[in-house]
């Protein structure tokens, strides 16, 4: 069953899915752990594989056909490969991805092939040892870097590395970032700190835009090279790469720039409410749905609803869900 992807209000066409299996993380990095300590999500309330798969079925009905597999940290959640063989092998999905910080990457990587995943996203905020214990509360750079070369090795490419550069954190390490995609094909991504979940250690100043971030690198590499032709996997990246490089770069102006415009995406957190915007803490219950009538009609109406709820752009309100729980 192949369906159109439904449009929403605004003409978006709503095809993607991020899929958070579960709030639980084996990293405190210090923006995304709310200061007073994470309040876990009780197992009981955290959706059975069925449960999601049952979600997704329904998506198929209004033309999603992609998912994002995400958390708190996806790799912490037993059964993962199963569930993305099942996920895979729906009739109408055209992706499956994942989004990891790779610290367990390196023992699934050939597993997570082998059952259909199409691609990885890898966060990684920190190429120095120190300053990546600092930022994310464990000493596991190794492992995340022996994580990339083993899922490069298992044939995902290219690999996108997720950076979000924080005023005062890894700001001076963008130009080791960027040196990256030179002998290597990644996808290193630039990501504006943005206003969700714990506000405590986000404030405006710790905001580096993308602006300032490609300036630098092109003092140290000189004018980056636009990509031509965006394609539908960019999402809300725009690309550029260094004269002569292998990898690519690539800007997300959450904060400086307007992604809203082409977004086409829900999220299911982990708790089972869908979410039309990252930003706006509207969500619609389908735990509930899920677990007193497990009905298709039913949960594909809900999905429209929360199509048709989707705002245009961001709401200035705050959003209260730590990261880790909504699925970033
Ligand atoms: N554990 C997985 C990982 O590390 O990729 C998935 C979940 S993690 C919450 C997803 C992404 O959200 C990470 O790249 C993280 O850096 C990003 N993130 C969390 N809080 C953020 C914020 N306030 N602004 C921008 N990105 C954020």
């Amino acid at each position: 069953m192949v369906c159109a992807a439904r449009k929403d209000a605004n003409g978006r066409s709503i095809n993607y899915l991020r899929v958070s299996v579960t709030d639980r993380c084996n990293l405190r990095c210090f923006y995304c752990t709310p200061v007073h300590g994470l309040n876990l999500i009780p197992h009981s309330e955290i959706l059975s594989y069925e449960e999601i798969l049952a979600v997704v079925e329904a998506g198929l009905n209004l033309g999603i056909n992609k998912v994002r597999v995400t958390g708190g940290e996806p790799l912490m959640r037993r059964g993962l490969i199963g569930f993305i063989e099942k996920l895979a092998r729906l009739e109408g999905i055209s992706e499956v991805a994942l989004t990891t910080n790779g610290v367990n990457l390196g023992q699934m990587a050939h597993e997570l092939k082998a059952a259909g995943l199409s691609r990885i996203n890898i966060s990684l905020d920190s190429l120095k040892r120190q300053a990546f214990a600092r930022i994310t509360g464990l000493d596991a750079l190794d492992s995340v870097l022996e994580g990339i070369k083993i899922a490069q090795q298992a044939g995902f490419e290219p690999i996108k590395i997720n950076t979000v550069v924080i005023g005062g954190s890894n700001e001076d390490q963008v130009e080791d970032f960027a040196r990256l995609t030179i002998d290597k094909p990644l996808e290193v991504r630039f990501i504006e700190f943005m206003p969700v979940g714990d506000k405590i250690s986000w404030n405006p100043g710790r905001v580096i835009s993308a602006a300032w971030v490609r300036e630098r690198i092109e003092r140290s590499f000189g004018p980056l090279k636009p990509l031509q032709g965006r394609k539908p996997q960019d999402g809300p990246a725009i690309r550029f790469s260094i004269e002569g490089a292998k990898g690519t770069i690539g800007f997300i102006n959450a904060m400086s720039g307007h992604t809203c415009a082409d977004c086409n995406r829900l999220r299911l957190t982990a708790d089972g409410h869908i979410r039309p915007c990252l930003f706006s803490d509207l969500e619609f219950d389908v735990k509930n749905l899920l677990r007193q009538v497990a009905d298709r009609e039913q949960i594909v109406a809900l999905l429209e609803q929360a199509i048709a709820k989707k705002p245009a752009s961001r709401t200035a309100a705050p959003c209260r869900r730590p990261m880790s729980a909504i699925g970033g």
